[in-house]
């Protein structure tokens, strides 16, 4: 159940975050984001606000046909998503505390218990790359 809900997680920040980056450098009102994935205003804030936090997106207030909303503009442009797609670092609720050299760390992850830590994800892409 846990390990079901941070994969659901992880799987709506990664969407998320691929579609701001296919908007490119024009970005996305986050009202027409919310429509096209489905999402609820409450849930769609909570996943850019984390997007946010981690500094993958800008969040911008903007006033479009008289109301005050975000537009959703990608900071970083990894050379092809794949490479980034899944990675739990997104979601984790750790990512602050986690340092090369800290009691949390990416030898150390803590999401590892649910199967959904660092190493997890390095070994799924292996597995699939080995497959094609
Ligand atoms: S390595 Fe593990 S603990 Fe660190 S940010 Fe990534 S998922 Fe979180």
């Amino acid at each position: 159940m846990v390990e079901e809900k941070a994969k659901g997680k992880i799987d709506l920040t990664s969407e998320m975050y691929k579609a701001i980056l296919e908007r490119g450098e024009e970005g996305v009102l986050q009202s027409d984001l919310w429509k096209e994935l489905g999402l609820t205003s409450r849930d769609g804030s909570r996943i850019a606000l984390r997007l946010e936090r981690r500094k993958l997106i800008k969040r911008e207030r903007v006033l479009k046909n008289g109301r005050w909303t975000y537009r959703l503009t990608p900071i970083r442009f990894p050379v092809d998503f794949s490479s980034i797609e899944g990675v739990p670092c997104i979601t984790c609720p750790y990512e602050n505390q986690c340092m090369p050299d800290g009691i949390i760390s990416p030898t150390n992850c803590p999401l590892e218990r649910y199967g959904r830590g660092l190493a997890d994800w390095v070994l799924e892409g292996y597995k699939k790359r080995r497959k094609r």
